[in-house]
């Protein structure tokens, strides 16, 4: 029988027009990037004497706010703000931060009331908003269409959510809205029963129906129980389910800072500011 197995995301998606004109923060060389980007902004801004092009080069736009999108923020601040000691015609108070989030909150991935604290800190510091319930229309270079406003931004990177990769959509197979493979509970499609899928290419579903979050915690595990898996689903066998308890998870949102859920213990545990700084995943 021919055995086909699936993993593989991209993030560099947005689902509307411009998206691939932003930069994107998966990878290391994205992140280095990203970096010198933010730095050449910085530099320029530092010589510049027009007001308006000024405020551009300081303004940095985050879109997403999930998991990715929140920690690269928190980050983000952290990290401008750290450097702006070798910018001496640059004042802090120019500095705009602005966190894009289509959703009613941010990183709805965990508890709302992790999420309410991340937000909040986030908040906390001098010229950030983060702005739930806004979706981007589009993004044009140097700037971010939010319906009937706009965001000029010399930075603006998307963070919009992991997409399985474009080869998944090609593939004549369910998928669920964010164009992940439908998978059951023992990752084979079904569709096409010879066909499996894991990862953050396939909705996996937990014990109660709704699918894993697309982390490497469950990416590892899945791979671990596949191949014990498949085999057993073949006739006369029977499969077994990913069933996985979350190892918990843990989101800096500045450095030293952050929320935390403990899972593999199984309490379920949370923490939140200095000592889930100090946690590690
Ligand atoms: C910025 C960022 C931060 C994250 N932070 C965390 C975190 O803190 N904790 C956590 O648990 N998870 C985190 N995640 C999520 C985690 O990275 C993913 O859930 C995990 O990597 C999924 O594993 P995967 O094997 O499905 O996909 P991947 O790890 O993406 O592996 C897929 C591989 O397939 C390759 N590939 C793609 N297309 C093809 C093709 N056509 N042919 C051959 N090969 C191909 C890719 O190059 C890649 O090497 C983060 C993700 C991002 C983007």
């Amino acid at each position: 029988m021919r055995h086909i197995t699936l993993f593989f995301i991209n993030n560099d998606g947005g689902g509307f027009p411009g998206a691939e004109t932003a930069l994107t923060f998966k990878t290391l060389a994205d992140a280095a990037v990203l970096r010198n980007h933010v730095l050449e902004q910085l530099e320029r801004a530092d010589a510049e004497t027009d007001p308006d092009r000024k405020r551009h080069r300081l303004t940095f736009a985050v879109i997403g706010g999930g998991l990715v999108g929140v920690e690269l923020f928190g980050e983000l601040t952290a990290f401008v703000r750290q450097v702006l000691r070798l910018y001496p015609r640059v004042r802090e108070d120019e500095l705009r931060f602005v966190l894009l989030e289509h959703g009613d909150r941010v990183m709805p991935e965990v508890d709302p009331e992790l999420a309410a604290y991340a937000a909040a800190l986030l908040r906390s510091r001098p010229g950030v908003e983060v702005r739930t319930g806004t979706g981007v229309s589009r993004v044009e270079p140097g700037r971010v269409v939010l319906g009937g406003s706009a965001i000029e931004a010399g930075t603006i990177v998307l963070a919009a959510g992991i997409l399985p990769s474009p080869l998944v959509a090609t593939l004549p197979l369910t998928r669920d809205w964010r164009g992940r493979l439908v998978v059951e509970a023992t990752m084979r499609t079904p569709d096409r029963p010879e066909v499996w899928a894991l990862g953050d290419c396939a909705a996996v579903p937990d014990r109660h129906g709704n699918p894993y979050p697309c982390l490497a915690q469950h990416a590892i595990r899945q791979a671990k129980v596949l191949p014990g898996t498949s085999p057993r689903c073949w006739p006369g066998g029977s499969p077994s389910r990913s069933s996985t308890t979350p190892s918990g998870s843990w989101r800096r949102s500045a450095p030293g800072r952050g929320s935390a859920r403990s899972g593999g213990c199984g309490c379920g545990a949370r923490s939140r500011g200095a000592p889930a700084g100090r946690t590690t995943c």
